[in-house]
Order: structure tokens, then sequence, then C-alpha cells
């Protein structure tokens, strides 16, 4: 190597350098972190400049920049999440991506409201926290990364991820990738972080940070929970376990279509999926005849099922772990039962007191108990849904029956003649959470929920009238 060969490369060296340093120019920002002080402390600074120096107009440019590139990135992030954590299905999960890309609310949301009289004017609008930490789950990680992050920095806040440990790769890369897009169109760096050593006590921190203003938690009651005892206004999105009740005045063949969509939408992860189903007698058999065309075997040997409930259930009675999210192809080849590809569901008969009925599976197997008529269905949709106030499904045409259920369930979601990913924004009319906000009460959460209200006055003018 001569002279001019060591100049060469010192030239490359330093150009690389000072890219990676200028995100402007396409550069990469700093933006995982193994230590929590430095994670928060990089997006306290971002996010002071997000919001001080970025209008509306240019957040929403970088926002729709970003939808671009994920967009790009959609096929490769969905093969990740699948291969991290081993659950679900890849098409579900492509779509659940696009979902959050596409259909999660940008600055557009926001509206001022103005309130005028003899004393003048009042201005209220909702102004960002600063900074959040967002807890994320194992069973949905990158679409709620995603949803969270164009929700929230949408309300001028800034985030710090603290990844599920099974689910660290397929986080930490989307994380990436949205740093990828953010640097390139110059928003500040940190805006996005992430937390990169994982561990309850780091998570503890995040959550307890002072300089970490507002806790949205999504997972199980643990982290639920914890968010709730952080001493932080906190958004809690905690579990759900949905019935589906289907009267004898439904559409049985879309009913049971519908029921097989939302059940085994994404191997029955979402905790907004349908997990039992309940069905009025009269029509039990006939809906069962629609599901068995359409993508569900049932499992009736009595030998059968009580090999499955040693393979999907723990010594505890809870759900195995290792079963979680897969295909019910899979969960049968376990007990040695061989079923066409296509099927997508598995459906047992029990009774209400059957831990398939009363645990959150999150797997694609579908009890299904019959009960008398429908005001039998209710009472027992109302008993087997915990009080979580999630989500809960009815196929009927009787609109008494469906107002009634709407009412009681009380459920932040409640989905009437559709699988129940259309109140996900999949063919309904409504945009995409992936944090639906239970026990809290932010609902199915939108850049809204990530930000606090502010009221300014000014006595004695501003009035046209
Ligand atoms: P999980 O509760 O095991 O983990 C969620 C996150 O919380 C992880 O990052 C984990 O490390 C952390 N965590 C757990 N307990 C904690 C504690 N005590 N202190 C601090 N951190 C803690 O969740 P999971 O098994 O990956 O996800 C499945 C659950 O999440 C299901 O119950 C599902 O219904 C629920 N969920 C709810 C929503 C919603 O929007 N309501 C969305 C997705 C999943």
């Amino acid at each position: 190597m001569d002279q001019n060969d060591l100049a060469r490369i010192v030239r490359e060296v330093l150009a690389r350098l000072e890219k990676e340093m200028d995100p402007a120019r396409g550069g990469k920002c700093p933006h995982g972190f193994a230590d929590v002080d430095e994670a928060v402390e990089a997006s306290v600074s971002a996010q002071a400049t997000w919001h001080r120096d970025f209008n509306i107009e240019a957040k929403s440019k970088i926002i729709g920049g970003l939808r671009k590139d994920l967009l790009d990135h959609l096929e490769e992030l969905a093969r990740l999440a699948l291969e991290d954590t081993g659950m679900g299905r890849l098409d579900d999960k492509v779509l659940k991506k696009e979902l959050a890309i596409t259909k999660t609310p940008g600055p557009e949301y926001f509206t001022t409201k103005a309130v005028s009289g003899d004393n003048g004017l009042v201005l209220e609008e909702l102004a960002p926290f600063g900074v959040i930490a967002s807890i994320t789950p194992s069973t949905n990680p990158v679409a709620s990364v995603i949803n969270n992050t164009i929700a929230m920095i949408a309300g001028g806040n800034a985030v710090v991820f603290a990844p599920h440990p099974g689910a660290r790769r397929s986080t930490l890369r989307a994380v990436e990738v949205i740093n990828e897009s953010l640097a390139r169109q110059g928003a500040p760096c940190g805006l996005v972080a992430t937390l990169t050593a994982i561990s309850m006590e780091n998570v503890d921190k995040l959550m307890r940070h002072p300089k970490v203003r507002l806790v949205a938690a999504t997972g199980g009651p643990g982290v639920v929970h914890a968010a709730l005892s952080s001493g932080k206004p906190a958004i809690g999105a905690g579990p759900g376990n949905p019935p589906v009740v289907v009267d004898e005045t439904a559409h049985l063949r879309q009913a049971a279509i519908d029921v097989i969509l939302g059940c085994s939408f994404d191997n029955n992860l979402p905790c907004t999926s349908e997990k039992e189903l309940i069905a009025v007698n009269c029509i039990a058999d006939e809906l069962k005849k629609h599901m068995l065309e359409n993508g569900a075997h049932e499992l009736k040997a009595a030998s059968e099922i009580k090999r499955l409930r040693e393979l999907v259930f723990d010594d505890k009675g809870k759900p195995n772990k290792g079963c979680i999210g897969k295909d019910a192809t899979w969960l049968l080849k376990q007990i040695d039962v061989v079923v066409p590809a296509k099927t997508r569901v598995l459906l047992i008969e029990c009774d209400e007191e059957d831990p398939f009925v009363q645990e959150e599976m999150l797997m694609p197997v579908l009890p299904m108990v019959r009960v008398a008529d429908f005001a039998e269905a209710l009472a027992m949709a109302l008993r087997v849904e915990h009080g979580f106030r999630h989500s809960a499904a009815i196929h009927s045409t009787n609109i008494d029956n469906m107002s009634l259920m709407a009412r009681l369930m009380e459920t932040t979601i409640f989905t009437k003649n559709a699988p129940s990913y259309a109140s996900l924004g999949y063919g309904g009319d409504c945009p995409t959470a992936f944090t639906i906000a239970t026990s809290t009460g932010q609902g199915p959460t939108t850049p809204l929920s990530f930000c606090r209200l502010r009221r300014c006055t000014l006595h004695g003018a501003f009035r046209i009238i």
C-alpha cells in the first residue's frame, strides 16, 4: 500500500464518519442504549427540538416519509418478528404492520377547541407529555413499535421503548429502520430510542425515571400493574379474553367465516381476537358445519383432547408458552393428528368452566360452548371476559340483542357482524391501534391519547360576533 492508497482510505473513512454523524446527510442516529439514563437524556433533548422547531407541516412530512420507508421494510420486519418470537403467521404479520403504517393517525388528527364569550376567547389544545416510556409485548412487537411511534411523535413526544426479551431482535431492528428514516429526513436524534439491555430492573428504572412523563404499558397484568405503580400517568393496555356470541338470528355461514378469520388472525395473538365462542344451541350444529367447511378442524376424541391439554397447558394450568401463537396444524401435528394445510382453527366443544374458555390462550384453539338462548349467552360472555372490559363480539341480526350486549359488556372494543380485526381498522372504518388501553380508559389509542390538555385564556378580545 503506497502513500496515495493510505490517503484515499483515510479520506473515505473520514467522509463516512462525517456522514454518520450528520443525520441530515443520511447518517445514523444513536438510538439503542444499554443505559437507561443515556436513553432518556437523548430523548429529552430530541423532544425539546421536535416540539419547538418542527411545525405541524414539518412533522406531517417526516411522518409521511417514515410511513413510506417502513412500507419498504414490511416483509423484512414481518419475517423477522416471526423468526424472533416463533409466534404468528407471516401473511397476517405483514398485514398488521401495513395497518400500523398506513392507518395510525398523524398530526392531522388534532383539533383545537375554541370557546368565545363576553370575556373573550379560550383555547384548549392537546400538547405533548414529553418523553414516553413504551413497554411492548412479545405477541405484537413490531406493529406495536410502529403504531406507538407514529402516534406518540405525531403528538410532539419522544419515546424510549423497552422491548420484550422474547422479541428483542425484531424490536431493535424496527427501531433501527425508524431511525434510519427519521435521520435521513433531519428529525432530531433520540426522538425514537430503545433500551438494548433488557431486564425487569431496567424497565422499572425507565418507568420511574424522573424525566419520563408518561408510561405506556402494553402487555399482561404484571406490566400494567408495574406501570400503574410507577407514580407516573400511565396508559395500561392489558390482557383480555374476548367472547364471541352467535345467536339464532345470525347469518350463520358469514358468522362462521368471520369467527374463523378473527380467531386465527396471526394465530390468535392479538388481545382483541375471538377467544371463546358462545353459540345458541338451536343454531350451533349448523354454525359448526360452516366452520368446519371454512378452515376449522374439530377435535372430538377424548384421547386427542387429553393429549392437546397436556400439550398446551403447563403444570400450573396456564397456557404453555411454547404453544402460544403456533399454527393449528403445528399443534395438531404434536398430537399426531394430520389435517389439511389450510386448517386455521382447532375447535373443541366444552363447558364454561373449561380452562380453554377461562384462560387467555393466545393460540388458534377455539372452545365452543352451547347455551339455551341469548340471555344465557350474554350472562356467560360477561363472566368469561373476567371484567377486563377489553373486547367482545356478536353475530346477530337482532338489534335489541346487539345493543344490549354492547351496553352490558362495557368492553373497550365491541364488534358486530365482522371479524374482531374490523375494530383494528382492517375492514373497519377506524384508525389502527395496537395499544388498547383497557383499565386506564384511553381506549384504542390515537395520537390524542399520548397528549395532555392545555388551556389558554385571552381576556376581553377576539370575539367576532
Ligand atoms: P408480558 O406482560 O409478558 O410482557 C410485556 C412487557 O412487559 C415485556 O417487555 C416485559 O419484559 C415487561 N414486563 C412484564 N412484567 C413486568 C413487570 N412486573 N415489571 C416490569 N416489566 C414487566 O406480555 P406478553 O406475554 O409479551 O404479551 C401478551 C399479553 O399482552 C397478553 O395478555 C395480551 O392480551 C396483552 N396485550 C395487550 C394489548 C392491548 O393493547 N391491550 C396488546 C398486546 C398484548
